[in-house]
């Protein structure tokens, strides 16, 4: 597991990279003086500049349309669903530039607080199922709240990026010529994103971001996709255990409950992990492990009134 989570995190550290750097490489940007999308550094439009010229008929240019809009975006979409519907918010536990900074902030609290987000009731453990011992120190909310304002600002100017030119928009910032309205985005995205990122980084990937939102439905609708499964009959051995996997959630999601109460889980495997490290002595292994085809049943059935799956026992067994 530990493997596991360092390549989600260097996945994650290059994709937020790649979220930064895409604009001003020129990789992917909408460009709205343009009026259309650069990719890899080629315009990329609709072909109706032909049809307005002339030159081409409607027909030619209703298969511009279909060939250049439609079916690039039913592709992207096509792509995520299917991904979601077999192994769930992949997208979002392992690439997406919002729950890195969900995560870093998390972590960041913790050490200020004990808590990984104002929300939480009581403070989690100090120390960790792998020993590492974190004592809260309120000095720490002063990186907290410059880490909030620096990806605040950082996230605010890369949207920008993604509108304007980005040379015209790191330059003037630079020279301190940003026009008013690029200052007036930039106060005001700052702002807002500070107030999310500060109090609903979390609540916004579970309540507010289609993305997650259109992954979670796609999940939910299959019963056999990959899911975290909990050994059941083993729970008098979650006893000796402080909620280690409730504890590591990053989503504040409880890792054991059944899948409709895990309907926002992004599969980052920090409750496995969790578990893998209070259990390293136990021959028996974790409690909790990722499942899927008919083992996934246990948890995704349960809430429809089904018992337990016995094939979610032998899947764990055979592991
Ligand atoms: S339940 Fe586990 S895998 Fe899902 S978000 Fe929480 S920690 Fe990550
Ligand atoms: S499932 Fe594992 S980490 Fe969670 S409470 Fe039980 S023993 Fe602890």
């Amino acid at each position: 597991m530990e493997v596991l989570q360092e390549r989600r995190f260097w996945l994650r550290l290059a994709f937020f990279t790649l979220f930064v750097v895409a604009p001003p490489l020129d990789i992917f940007r909408l460009d709205i003086n343009l009026g259309h999308f650069i990719l890899l550094g080629q315009n990329w439009t609709l072909g109706l500049e032909a049809f307005q010229r002339g030159e081409i008929s409607p027909a030619e240019a209703g298969a511009n349309i279909f060939l250049r809009g439609f079916v690039p975006i039913a592709l992207i979409i096509g792509l995520v669903i299917g991904v979601s519907y077999k192994y769930g918010r992949l997208y979002c536990g392992w690439l997406c530039p919002h729950f890195s900074v969900v995560e870093m902030i998390n972590s960041l609290m913790r050490r200020s607080s004990g808590k990984l987000t104002i929300w939480d009731r009581h403070r989690i453990p100090e120390q960790d199922p792998d020993g590492l011992v974190v004592k809260p120190n309120p000095l720490y909310w002063i990186v907290v709240l410059t880490a909030v304002f620096g990806f605040a600002f950082l996230w605010t100017i890369s949207l920008l990026t993604y509108m304007l030119p980005p040379k015209e928009i790191y330059g003037n910032l630079l020279s301190g010529e940003l026009s008013l309205f690029q200052q007036s985005f930039l106060i005001a995205g700052t702002i807002a994103f500070m107030v999310e990122f500060m109090f609903a980084r979390h609540l916004f990937c579970r309540f507010a971001c289609a993305v997650g939102l259109f992954q979670s439905l796609a999940w939910m609708a299959n019963k056999r996709a990959l899911v975290v499964g909990f050994q059941r009959e083993r729970v008098p051995e979650c006893v000796s255990c402080n909620a280690a996997c409730d504890n590591a959630c990053p989503m504040r999601l409880k890792p054991r409950s059944i899948k409709r109460h895990m309907f926002t889980c992004t599969q980052c495997g920090q409750c496995l992990q969790a578990c893998d490290q209070v259990q390293q002595d136990n021959r028996e292994g974790a409690l909790i492990k990722w499942v899927q085809h008919d083992a996934a049943l246990d948890v995704s059935d349960r809430e429809f009134g089904h018992g337990p799956h016995e094939s979610l026992k032998r899947d764990l067994e055979s592991r």
